[in-house]
């Protein structure tokens, strides 16, 4: 009888913790930091693109997605 106790018993405790952790880890994603989705938007003033401003070229005042399209703007030729 006893033995049957202490199963019930390591059977619970295990689902207790089981339960326990399962909740830290959605607390923990819930706690995680806004996406980088929120960051500013800047458009390339050669293709149009939208990519975020710290991926940007800024180059007099616009923006450009690469060096390239920055040269192909300021020297189409
Ligand atoms: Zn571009």
């Amino acid at each position: 009888m006893i033995k049957i106790l202490l199963l019930v018993l390591g059977v619970w405790l295990i689902y207790t913790l089981l339960k326990k952790y399962g909740r830290s880890v959605e607390k923990d994603e819930a706690a995680a930091p806004p996406s980088p989705v929120e960051e500013d938007m800047v458009r390339c003033e050669q293709c149009g693109v939208h990519l975020p401003r710290s991926e940007a070229i800024l180059s007099r005042g616009e923006f450009f997605c690469c060096d390239e399209h920055r040269r192909l703007h300021h020297h189409p030729d």
